[in-house]
Parts: C-alpha cells; structure tokens; sequence
C-alpha cells in the first residue's frame, strides 16, 4: 500500500520499498532517510525483538530520556556496523541464508480497516457558494477532462453549496485531480483529499424486534441532525446480539468523522422508540500470533507465536504461567521505566502501547478528513 515517508514526504510506493514502521505510530520512514545503509537495514529486520520508534513517539514517551536513547542508539548502529562488518566478512553463505529469511518489512503496516475500500476520494468546492452542482461539473469538465486525463473514475457525488465528490480507483488519479485543479481553478474552487479512514461507533441496546435493514434505515431518517450531510456514507459493520439470550442486539457502524463527533456528543440515537445508547468504536487490530498492530495474523511473517499473555514464545492455549507479562508493553520498558507490563496484551483497559495506537489512528483519521 502507498504511504508517505515521515522524514521527506516523498511517496513509498514500491512493496519491496526500505522502509521502517514505528512501533507506536506506525508511521513509516524510508530507511535511507533515517540514514541506515542496506546492509544494516538487513541485518535489523532479522532481529525478533527490534522495534523501531520514531523520535517523535520517543520523545511522547520520555522527553528527558531522549538524549541517553539517542546515544544507547549510537551506540547499538556501532554495534551493529560491527557486526555488519563481521557478516559481511561471511559472504555469500550469510547471502544465502538472508534470501531464504521472511522479510518482516514488506507487509502493508498501513492503519486501515478490513472493509475500507482502496479508492481515493476528492471534494472539489467552489469559493462562491451560490454555484450550482452543474456549474461546478461544466467547469471540472473543461480543465479535468476524465478521457483526456485518462481518469478512472469510480463514483461522481454532490456535496453542499454546489460541491462536487469525486472518487477515483486510485490515488494517482485524485492526485492527478488535485494537482490541475490547483494549478488553473485555484481562483474559484478548493479541493481537499478525502479519507478512506472512518471512525467507528457502536450501538447498543437496539430491540429485537428491529431487523438490520429496519436499523439501517432509521439510523439516518430519525437521527437526521446528527448526520453530516456532506457526506452520507456509513456502513453496518456489524448488526448482532453478543450471546442467544440477550434481549438486545448491537450495531458497529462506520462514518464519517462529522457524524461522529456529532453523536458522540449526542450520546445516543434514536431507533424505533428507543434511544440507544451509543460507544466509541474505534480500534486497531492485534496480530493472534505476533501480538503487533495493524496486521492480521493470516499476514503475519514472524514464523513462531508470542504468548498474549506471558510474552514467552508459545501460543496462549499452551501458556501456563501465573504472571501476566505484556510483550507490546515490555518492548517499552527500555525507553519508559514506569510502564506497566502486568496484563495479557490483549487488555485494552491496561496497554499502553494499545492505547497509543488507538490514539495514533484517531489522530490519523480526523486529521486526514
Ligand atoms: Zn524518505
Ligand atoms: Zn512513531
Ligand atoms: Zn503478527
Ligand atoms: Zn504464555
Ligand atoms: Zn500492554
């Protein structure tokens, strides 16, 4: 998946791409600019416990800290430059042997949920907000032409004050739509880059007896102030009751971040005669055999399990330690003395590298829309 490279903006576009992901933010840095040589990069991604961390997370964790890690740091690429150099003195043996190794830094570590489709979508808005929908598109059409640009072209939507949405199938071509509409309508239009990235919410409490295409309609027919009506898009994640015998069912539901912070203010939403109550949906996923973030563990290229519940190197229906010890927080136990590692990783009220992550997608979600 593309990205962007924390350190020069440029793009990582190639799967193959040097790239190192933080730990925290999972924001990605191409290795060249974090000035690591191939050979060192190579000899990183083969170790099981390296994590890397952007400064900027570092510095979150521990400002006064930051000086002594950056020079344990020196020291560690020292260390490392000789054992590079040992390895290099190994030749096409150690070649060999790193050819056959997985390489733990091709996989997409980009936040994104599963249903979140890989299309790109721009708002274009004219300044003068008495313009038609129709005068916007003829405008477009004569600067942006789709056949001529050679656009591909998912979905064309109308926003408010004669806004036009435009979505495209992939990113080039939004990027493409962005670069001419600032070039030649500046005087008349801002264009903005939408994201894919949706806050979740989830909805309990909902009466049986309302069937999912009943809740799908209410949701935004009787809870039409909450809605953002820019942007109508939300999804039914999922619509269930957690055991048989519950009386009540819930909903996830994707949307925008307008309507989000709406009803979250809200608090509630209106289904049937009900007001139901309404959560904070949004999380990252964790990896069932590694316990990282933002993967699944059918993707996951560390061929041997990590015990959630006592870091050691089994699967947790193995684990018969007493004492639980997180691996994601004991990773920062070097950078954070005061972090607490006693909890299974999969504790969302206790893990503090959960909860910064959670934090670190919202703040990519609300500030990419
Ligand atoms: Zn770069
Ligand atoms: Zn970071
Ligand atoms: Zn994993
Ligand atoms: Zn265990
Ligand atoms: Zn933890």
């Amino acid at each position: 998946m593309p990205g962007t490279c924390k350190a020069c903006d440029g793009d990582i576009n190639r799967r193959n791409e040097k790239v190192f992901s933080c730990f925290l933010c999972s924001n990605k840095s191409h290795a060249k600019c974090l000035k690591i040589e191939d050979a060192e990069f190579k000899i990183l991604q083969k170790l099981n416990n390296f994590k890397y961390i952007c400064d900027e997370c570092l510095i979150l964790q521990n400002s006064e800290k930051v000086d002594s890690l950056k020079a344990s740091i020196d020291k560690c690429l020292t260390a490392i430059e000789n054992q590079n150099q040992t390895i290099n003195s190994h030749g096409t043996i150690i070649n060999d042997l790193l050819q056959k190794m997985p390489s733990s830094f091709q996989k997409d570590h980009v936040p994104s949920y599963a249903s979140v489709t890989n299309k790109s979508t721009v708002i274009v808005q004219p300044k003068n907000t008495e313009k038609k929908v129709s005068e916007t598109k003829a405008e477009l059409l004569g600067k942006v032409n789709p056949v001529e640009n050679n656009l591909n072209i998912s979905n064309v939507k109308s926003s408010r004050s004669g806004g036009v949405i435009i979505s495209c199938n992939s990113s080039k071509d939004t990027k493409k739509i962005v670069e001419i509409v600032e070039n030649e309508l500046r005087e008349d239009y801002n264009i903005k880059q939408l994201s894919n990235l949706c806050p979740r919410i989830r909805i309990s409490g909902i009466p049986k007896e309302i069937t999912s295409e009943m809740f799908s309609k209410s949701l935004v027919h009787q809870n039409q102030l909450l809605f953002n009506d820019v942007n109508e898009d939300y999804k039914v994640v999922s619509y269930s009751s957690q055991r048989k015998s519950d009386k009540y069912l819930q909903a996830v539901v994707q949307i925008d971040t307008v309507s989000y912070n709406n009803i979250m203010k809200a608090g509630k939403l209106l289904i049937g005669y009900k007001y139901c109550k309404v959560w904070d949906a949004i999380d990252v996923r964790r990896c069932y055999n590694c316990c990282g973030f933002h993967h699944h563990s059918d993707k996951c290229d560390q061929n041997f399990p990590i015990c959630p519940r006592c870091s050691e190197k089994h699967k947790v229906q193995e684990c018969k330690s007493d004492i639980l010890k997180c691996t994601n927080c004991s990773m920062l136990k070097a950078t954070n003395a005061n972090i607490n590692t006693n909890h299974a990783a999969w504790d969302i009220n206790k893990c503090t590298v959960y909860k910064t992550h959670v934090e670190n997608f919202k703040k990519i979600i609300f500030n990419s829309q």
